[in-house]
């Protein structure tokens, strides 16, 4: 514990961020980031509990505490080392992670939960500006051939936990681009692309190769792989996005989440997007269907764009905005959240259903929606969502956003291709990360559906470990 009573006398305090008739102009990094100063005094705040909860909460296990002392302590090489022990992309998470840690920190029972994910964002941003984090490669190769399907947030920690095993590593992604998600999906305001290039060039100078615009199943036969690799882990992600098959899906102007942020992101990074393909919200009355938090990078970019107006719906009710009695402490609530985009200027509706969409001449131009009320089943299965009578409305859309979620891998190509078995949808495995096709794992959305980029990590690290045991017959990588 670095500081006796710093939780006592510090309070929480949070990063700022840049004025929002400022930041909305540009795509930049929202947070205008703490100095270290600041960043140790909130570390003080940490009491160093008995059982750290924070570190079950979080699913890589970060060994927060201990690494909160040590900065507080100015021993930041030393915090970095504990780090990136357990986490292999702390730049990433300390920005974007929704951080299930806080929820489970001892001191937010009757105060503020310590600011975790900002410490962890000091202690890795010190090390790379300190010159601690070096490209580190194997010292000794093990002869052994890795295959790893997908470069998103799963197959990276994979490639990287391998190629520090010693095994060669090369890493296939149908895109141009390496990043999976983080690269075509979350927007520069949360997360610019030059901190995922800077660990790309590091893991690239210890020996990982990347290979993009390569479609495993398309452009190489995964049975080539197979025979050309001692094992491969698929990290393909989750990727069919759930439609709203109603009345007047047709129309134009209605287009999912990923399509819309993707080519976002591209032009940020200075692709050009044909005219006929643009999708623009520039002037426009824009509806983000799905109150998550897809949705709500959706609104950023809508925003940026120069929407007229925008309003995002949701179908559930309006969440609580403390925990309730049915998610206690230290469990991740769901709760209200509010994002930076919201703050931007949106409109929100919860407890909306769309029943059709409406067009003038083969293009969108209202929704059609009704209130609805949820009543509790007997049975204690899932409420029951039941209109309100006369409750019907409209609302003016000229661009409709769909941001209800993912379904699940794709199965076209690969998973069918392997005849691989599946569960509720996504790419079942034993207990060691490994499909019914014998040598071939799996980590990431991919296997456990539609997550959070820890998550990803988390898998990657462990299915990696299992990965080597195969190869190996014992393995010294972590099992967390
Ligand atoms: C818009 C959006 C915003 C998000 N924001 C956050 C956030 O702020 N914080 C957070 O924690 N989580 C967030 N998430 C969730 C998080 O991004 C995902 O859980 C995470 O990226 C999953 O990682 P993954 O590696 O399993 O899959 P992905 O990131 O989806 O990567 C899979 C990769 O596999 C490639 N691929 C697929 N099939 C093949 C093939 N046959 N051959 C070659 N390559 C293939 C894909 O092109 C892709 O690059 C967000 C998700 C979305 C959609
Ligand atoms: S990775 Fe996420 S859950 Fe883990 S310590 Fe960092 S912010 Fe918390």
């Amino acid at each position: 514990m670095g500081k006796l009573n710093g939780f006592l006398e510090i309070k929480r305090e949070v990063s700022k961020q840049r004025p929002i008739e400022e930041r909305i102009k540009d795509y930049k990094d929202i947070t205008i980031h703490q100095k270290d100063d600041k960043s140790k005094e909130q570390a003080s705040r940490c009491m160093d509990c008995g059982t750290p909860f924070c570190h079950w909460g979080c699913p890589v296990g970060n060994y927060i505490p201990e690494w909160n002392d040590l900065m507080f302590n100015n021993q930041w090489q030393k915090a970095y080392e504990l780090l990136s022990a357990t986490n292999n992309f702390p730049e990433i998470t300390g920005r974007i992670c929704p951080a299930p840690c806080e929820h489970s920190c001892v001191l937010s029972i009757n105060d503020d939960a310590i600011t975790i994910r900002e410490n962890e964002l000091a202690i890795i941003e010190h090390a790379f500006k300190s010159g601690y984090v070096k490209a580190n490669p194997p010292v000794k190769r093990s002869g052994k051939k890795i295959a790893v399907v997908g470069s998103g947030p799963a197959g990276l920690a994979v490639a990287d936990q391998l190629n520090e095993a010693g095994h060669s590593v090369i890493v296939f992604e149908r895109d141009k681009k390496i990043g999976g998600i983080l690269r075509y999906g979350i927007p520069d305001f949360k997360l610019e692309k030059e901190i995922l290039d800077r660990r790309l060039s590091l893991m690239k100078k210890e020996g990982i190769e990347f290979k993009g615009k390569t479609f495993v199943g398309i452009d190489i036969p995964i049975e080539d792989l197979q025979k050309n690799f001692d094992t491969i882990c698929l990290a393909c992600g989750s990727r069919v996005p759930r439609d709203l098959k109603i009345q007047g899906r047709e129309l134009k102007g209605i287009h999912f989440a990923m399509e819309f942020l993707t080519q976002s992101n591209k032009q940020v990074w200075g692709e050009k997007i044909t005219k006929e393909a643009l999708i623009d919200a520039k002037d426009k009355e824009v509806i983000i269907i799905g109150g998550g938090d897809t949705g709500a990078d959706c609104v950023g970019v809508a925003k940026r764009q120069g929407a007229k107006r925008i309003t995002q719906i949701e179908i559930l009710e309006k969440p609580p905005e403390c925990r309730t009695t049915n998610e206690p402490w230290p469990y991740y609530p769901s709760i209200l959240k509010n994002s930076s985009s919201h703050e931007e200027g949106c409109e929100r509706h919860w407890s909306v259903l769309t029943k059709k969409f409406i067009g003038k001449e083969g293009n969108i131009e209202k929704l059609q929606c009704a209130k609805v009320e949820f009543s509790k089943n007997d049975d204690k299965s899932c409420p029951v969502i039941k209109e309100i009578a006369g409750s019907e409305f409209e609302i003016k859309a000229d661009l409709v956003i769909l941001a209800v979620g993912f379904s699940h891998p794709e199965h076209k190509g690969l998973v069918s291709d392997l005849n691989l078995e599946l569960t509720n949808g996504n790419v079942k495995t034993d207990e060691n990360f490994m499909t019914s096709e014998k040598g071939i794992f799996s980590a990431g959305d991919m296997h456990r559906g539609q997550s959070l980029i820890v998550w990803a990590i988390s898998e990657g690290r462990k299915a990696a470990h299992h990965m080597d045991k195969y190869l190996m017959g014992k393995s010294n990588l972590p099992v967390l």
